[in-house]
């Protein structure tokens, strides 16, 4: 389980996280939603240990992760344009991890990544042939591959447009629940929020203002403007 205690992360002495406290236990996933400025990449990547925590703790199962590198950390990251390798197939970018680690039989858990989401018959492509959409399920695919502790993904839908980005966001739901994957997702969308994430915290000018499930803020709203996407009047 990921637990951050009172962290504060700053830039230059600008505070950037400010008191972040939040629980995401084993198995769920969590939207930090929130608009632009407001603090949701410096707190992933913090998490990942690419910015010095100022105070406070990021903690996983209890141990302090402070000392910790992120490559060894055991999380993977997935950002907005998914970077894949643009002179390997598809099927060696979903391998790449796989076979940085020496997995055994790296065809089949390639092809049972590639049928997780949904790119069968895809593996010998390369990325200048797909579509951003098919770029995206790639770069999950390559995710998921070595199964992260946990799955930090910033914006992973964002470059796309409004209905991919719709339909993506359901099967990016689907695949993580079938994974089993706990997942921190960063988005401003809140639709896609909704739709992802079993729990949602929601950050204004580098602090959550609330968090809890997605029912729980569903039904109490306590942030204007999530209230009033949410169709409550204001
Ligand atoms: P967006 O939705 O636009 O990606 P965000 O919520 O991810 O925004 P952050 O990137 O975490 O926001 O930025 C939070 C604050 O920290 C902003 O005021 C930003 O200007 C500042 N900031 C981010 N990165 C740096 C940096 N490397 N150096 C200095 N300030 C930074
Ligand atoms: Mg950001």
């Amino acid at each position: 389980m990921l637990s951050l205690d009172h962290v504060h992360v700053a830039y230059d002495g600008v505070p950037a996280v400010v008191d972040a406290t939040l629980d995401l236990p084993d198995g769920q996933v969590l939207a930090v939603l929130g608009p632009s400025g407001s603090g949701k990449s410096t707190l992933l990547r913090a998490i990942a240990g690419l910015e010095p925590v100022g105070s406070g703790r990021i903690c996983w199962d209890g141990a302090d992760l402070a000392g910790t590198p992120t490559h060894k950390r055991g999380f993977a990251l997935m950002f907005q344009d998914g970077q894949l390798f643009g002179h390997l197939t598809v099927a060696r970018n979903v391998g790449y991890a796989l076979r940085l680690h020496r997995v055994r039989d790296t065809d089949a858990r390639v092809r049972e990544l590639l049928a997780l989401v949904g790119l069968e018959g895809y593996a010998d492509r390369l990325p200048a042939t797909l579509s951003g959409g098919e770029r995206q399920r790639v770069a999950l695919a390559r995710s998921l591959a070595v199964q992260p502790r946990l799955l930090l993904l910033d914006e992973p839908l964002s470059a796309l447009d409004a209905g991919l980005r719709e339909r993506l966001a359901s099967d990016l739901r689907d695949i993580l629940r079938e994974a089993g994957t706990t997942a921190l997702m960063v988005t401003h969308d809140q639709e896609e929020a909704f739709t992802v994430a079993d729990r949602l915290a929601v950050m204004r000018a580098g602090r959550i203002v609330q968090q809890g499930d997605i029912a729980e803020v569903w039904r109490a709203p306590t942030d204007p403007e999530t209230a009033l996407f949410l169709g409550y009047a204001r």
